[in-house]
């Protein structure tokens, strides 16, 4: 599922690649995932695109006046091609632009340059693709208020790697959360972004094991989880700008050091990682040097 350094390299790769574009055609050959009219899907067409940003695990389009906003869930996916380029199966929806002046002024600086970036004469195409179509594709027209579940003003906690989120409100916010570490990490009103993979790595990184519970940990545990979700994400995001373009539809995890790597050797420890599959969600963590 993609998790918020996924959702990060992708928006910043589409906000340098698309912004200040028109949208020259709009479809959903998957009407199921869109949540909004076909009206308000035409009524995108002729806007221009002015941000791509993220939000925990969402990926928001802003155009002139509407907003569209994707909540990919378990297996959606994104791919930036040439219109040429025929769409993989299962797309749900595909956003057409039309050409450029030039690209944004506020394009992240690891992008500069870079190879994959379609020209700004050249039409090129966001087509989203979810072969399980749990993912959903939200219309948002100007003034609409029709609500994004788990993206309303109270629902999501910080982005983990908000650089507001300081040591201190971490330690005030983990207070409400007695349970489970990796539920803890993966709940989105606690921090937004963790899910599924980046759990696991966090919890190894910051040597703790997944069951175990938040209040049974030591202050300065509290302390180290903070440090290596901080860590941990940044550094994820660092690797994926390097691997993930141009192929965002494809999510990279082989650099992962223990999430689905069971039964290989921890890179930490040596020790063989442990891995159980609990209501169709694998947890991997070493018994070796977690505790
Ligand atoms: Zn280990």
């Amino acid at each position: 599922m993609p998790e918020l350094p996924d959702l990060a390299v992708v928006a910043e790769a589409f906000h340098v690649a698309l912004v200040g574009r028109p949208v020259s055609g709009a479809r959903a050959p998957g009407p199921l995932a869109v949540r909004g009219t076909p009206a308000e899907l035409e009524s995108l067409v002729g806007q221009r695109l002015l941000a791509v940003h993220h939000r925990g695990k969402f990926l928001t389009f802003e155009l002139d006046g509407d907003r569209l906003v994707f909540n990919p869930m378990l297996t959606g996916r994104f791919q930036l091609a040439a219109p040429a380029v025929p769409f993989p199966s299962k797309t749900a929806v595909v956003l057409s632009f039309g050409p450029r002046e030039s690209p944004p002024p506020d394009a992240a600086k690891w992008t500069r340059g870079a190879n994959w970036l379609p020209a700004d004469g050249d039409p090129v195409e966001v087509r989203y693709r979810d072969p399980t179509q749990m993912g959903k594709a939200y219309l948002l027209p100007a003034g609409s208020n029709r609500p994004v579940p788990g993206l309303t003003d109270e629902e999501p906690g910080p982005d983990a790697d908000d650089p507001e989120l300081t040591l201190e409100d971490w330690r005030s916010r983990i207070r409400r959360h007695p349970g489970e570490l990796k539920n803890l990490l993966r709940n989105q009103s606690f921090v937004a972004g963790i899910g599924n993979a980046y759990s696991d790595e966090i919890l190894h990184a910051a040597r703790l094991l997944p069951f175990r519970k938040r209040s049974s940990l030591a202050p300065e545990e509290v302390d180290e989880l903070h440090a290596a979700t901080r860590k941990t994400i940044r550094d994820a995001i660092e690797v994926l700008r390097a691997r993930v373009p141009p192929t965002f539809e494809q999510q990279v995890r082989d650099f992962l050091a223990v999430h689905n790597k069971g039964g290989s050797a921890c890179p930490r420890c040596g020790t063989r990682i442990s891995q159980v599959k609990a209501g169709g969600f694998v947890t991997s963590y070493c018994r070796g040097c977690q505790r």
